[in-house]
């Protein structure tokens, strides 16, 4: 089995998260503008095929663990046959795929079959007006009947994943019991402020759209009245030590006991950065993600490729490394030099979040 190759700061390799698409059924507010990502010539995203080899050529060089994202991963047509080939590669131990729900209840069998690991689905409230709010397209009903499906097909953790906002005022202590009866880990995000409507994302996708910038949510034609993402700062993000006192409180008061840490070894597999704590007796765990308070960037082991084929060391950083030409020239040993090259410029740590010239979506958050 191949080494595990290292950055210039000791790191090793070996997560590789894939934007399949930077489309979706979904608008979240605080991810895409409300009229979808500017449409791409079809030749600059790149095929099925080529994210296969490139996987392939990358898990010669020591990646193990591929995560699925985008965008949303299954308005891909081309997902089933990509999970297949990917499935193929020996060195790839994990396949995850990171889903808003809604497409699971249809597709959660085949995907099964196809060879996926385990999922994690996005839910920002249990509030359906809520939800649709911020997710301006969605159906609360939609993605909870998405990690029923999940559940039900076996795949193995669940994990759902919660971006809190503090101006939203979300249900975060309801979202937690959804892991009192059944096995799901409940994760709370810290908000990250980057490609929403203030960020240069947005301005350069005005600029390419030559659309005046977006202001309130009262104009958004999917939304009247909505959220208004434009308004939100670091302010809003939510320090996870504060809502993890929240949550507890909230179980105590209402008799179900204080969250417990989970235990070396009792969260969920693929655990990555979140530190798990479970409500007593409880079936599933509860996980808090200290994106913005507490930088995880000394154990970051993942690097990420677009849907337009750069690869990004660092999800905070701009510095991008193109290799769809490289796999378009069919020749193997281009690829893995801008590999390399890519991960020997993985940045040590990110600096403050300013916001970034793509939107999330289009990152592969
Ligand atoms: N469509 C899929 C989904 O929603 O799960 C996958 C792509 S989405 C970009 C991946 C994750 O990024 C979602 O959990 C979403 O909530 C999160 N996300 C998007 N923008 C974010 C932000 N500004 N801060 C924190 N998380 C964000
Ligand atoms: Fe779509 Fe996921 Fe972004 Fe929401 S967070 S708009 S579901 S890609």
């Amino acid at each position: 089995m191949t080494e595990e190759l290292h950055d210039g700061f000791g790191r090793g390799i070996t997560y590789l998260r894939i934007a399949v698409t930077d489309k979706c059924n979904f608008r979240c507010v605080y991810c895409m503008p409300s009229e979808g990502v500017a449409p791409r010539a079809h030749d600059e995203l790149l095929s099925a095929e080529e994210i296969a080899r490139f996987v392939r050529i990358v898990a010669a060089e020591g990646v193990r663990r591929v995560r699925l994202t985008g965008g949303e991963p299954l308005v891909s047509h081309r997902i089933l046959p990509l999970i297949r080939d990917i499935r193929a590669i020996p060195q790839i131990e994990d396949i995850s795929l990171t889903t808003n729900g809604a497409l699971l209840p249809k597709l959660a069998p085949a995907l099964k079959e196809a060879g996926l690991d385990r999922v994690n689905i996005s839910l920002d409230t249990l509030d359906p007006a809520q939800f649709s709010a911020i997710t301006r397209l969605g159906r609360l009903a939609q993605t909870l009947d998405g990690i029923d499906a999940a559940l039900a097909f076996g795949f193995d953790p669940v994990k759902v994943n919660c971006v809190v906002v503090r101006r939203l005022n979300q249900d975060v202590f309801e979202l937690a019991k959804l892991s009192l009866e059944r096995p799901v880990h409940v994760r709370f995000i810290e908000y990250m402020p980057i490609g929403n409507e203030e960020t240069g994302a947005d301005r350069a996708h005005d600029v390419a759209q030559d659309t005046p910038s977006r202001g309130s949510a009262a104009a958004d034609p999917h939304c009247p009245g909505g959220v208004d993402a434009s308004l939100w700062d670091a302010s809003d993000t939510v320090p996870s030590a504060e809502l993890r006192d929240r949550i507890s409180q909230a179980a105590v008061a209402a008799g179900i006991g204080a969250l417990e840490p989970a235990g070396e070894g009792t969260g969920p597999a693929g655990a990555g950065p979140a530190t798990y704590w479970r409500f007593p007796g409880a079936a599933g765990t509860v996980g808090f993600i200290s994106a913005m308070s507490n930088h995880f960037c000394s154990s970051c082991n993942r690097m990420r490729l677009t849907a337009d084929g750069a690869i990004r060391p660092c999800l905070f950083s701009d510095a991008e490394y193109r290799v769809r030409e490289a796999l378009r020239s069919g020749d193997d040993a281009a690829v893995a030099a801008v590999w390399h090259d890519a991960v020997a410029h993985k940045p040590q740590e990110h600096q403050a979040i300013e916001g970034t010239e793509r939107f999330m979506s289009q990152i592969g958050g």
